[in-house]
């Protein structure tokens, strides 16, 4: 096991932070100025080190680009007009990672080197931690096989990483979505509630053929019947209906949103009715045209809360009411982030505080 003592930092001699535009921050394209790395070989973590962000060398041979045997996390910081700092739920992306690392067979990580190491580095990038309040310091986890060797098989050395990407908003307007009945991301007894490399690239077509038709993303439906909701790009789905918020059960096909779990518990704190239940096609569609449906939203740590305005299945689309009307999205999720601001008591003790 490693403590905190152990990681060691190497600081790049300029920050390159002035470089960056804070008033106008794209999703995911501008990294701060350090990583953190470690290495598993001969059955151990070590070597963890907070290090320049950089490119990092690596032989052309490594089995996570063959075989995909890579996964991720995501999570944010975020920081007050008082200029605190907080992390939200990270000790809730190291368990799920650990889960992840698992279905892929892959060595789990200590928390000593993810939540301490996260906040090793998030607290060494303070200054990039955005204030504004529809910004935030998304942080992104990662694990991968570094086996240089062609015969599949799991590998026997990994690299874990954390980098940092100062971020605006990831949708910049309510969402129009599709309903896919074709293609498939996850099937029962896959991969589908991990968070495994592979399961965006074989959904990168299917959403790509959607933006063709001027569709923002798509809503899986299960690999079976194509008849019952899932979960949308990198968000869970919530629907409400006759008053009721609803949202699928979680399976093996269903990422396990932090984003979902918070929340439900606030709805449910909040006193509006909670269903997790299957929802089919049918009832989501017939719903929407008896005026039953109130409110269609995703949730998810980089797109937050998005509504949605306009549903597409097959050659039809149906316009949903407008989003002022969204009661439980807009109360919960300002609730959410007025929490993870720390301006919103933490009674769940969400928040890391630096
Ligand atoms: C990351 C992700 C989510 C949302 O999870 P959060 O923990 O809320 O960010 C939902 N679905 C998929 C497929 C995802 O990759």
């Amino acid at each position: 096991m490693i403590d905190t003592q152990n990681i060691e930092i190497t600081k790049r001699a300029e920050s390159r932070i002035n470089e960056v535009d804070f008033g106008n921050l794209p999703f995911g394209r501008e990294f701060t100025d350090h990583m953190l790395m470690a290495t598993f070989e001969h059955g151990q973590w070590s070597n963890a080190r907070i290090i320049p962000y950089g490119n990092i060398p690596m032989s052309p041979a490594i089995s996570a680009i063959h075989y995909g045997q890579s996964i991720f996390e995501g999570l944010k910081a975020f920081k007050n007009e008082a200029g605190e700092i907080r992390i939200f739920r990270p000790e809730s992306n190291w368990q799920r990672m650990n889960k992840s690392a698992e279905r892929l067979c892959m060595p789990t990580i200590p928390k000593e080197i993810f939540v301490d190491g996260l906040r090793q580095l998030v607290n060494l990038e303070r200054n990039w931690v955005p204030a504004d309040p529809s910004c935030s310091l998304y942080i992104r986890p990662f694990m991968f096989a570094t086996d240089p060797y062609l015969g599949v098989k799991a590998s026997e050395t990994y690299s874990f990483a954390i980098i940092c990407s100062p971020v605006g908003p990831y949708y910049a307007k309510p969402l129009h979505l599709k309903i896919e009945t074709h293609y498939t991301r996850a099937a029962m007894g896959g991969v589908g509630f991990a968070k495994a490399a592979g399961n965006y690239a074989s959904a990168m077509l299917p959403a790509k053929l959607a933006q063709l038709q001027g569709i923002d993303q798509l809503i899986w439906t299960d690999a079976k019947e194509h008849a019952y909701l899932e979960e949308a790009g990198t968000m869970n789905m919530m629907v409400v209906i006759d008053d009721v918020l609803v949202t699928p059960p979680l399976t093996s096909t269903i990422l396990p949103g932090v984003t979902r779990d918070s929340f439900l518990t606030l709805a449910r704190e909040a006193n509006f009715k909670v269903e997790e239940r299957r929802i089919s096609v049918i009832e989501l569609i017939e719903g929407v045209k008896a005026g039953r449906v109130s409110e269609v939203f995703g949730v998810g740590t980089a797109a937050t809360i998005a509504q949605v305005i306009k549903l597409t299945l097959d050659d039809h689309s149906y316009d949903l009411p407008s989003i002022e009307t969204c009661t439980i999205s807009n109360q919960i999720g300002s609730q959410l982030l007025a929490i993870k601001k720390g301006l919103e008591g933490d009674t769940h003790s969400w928040n890391l505080l630096l």
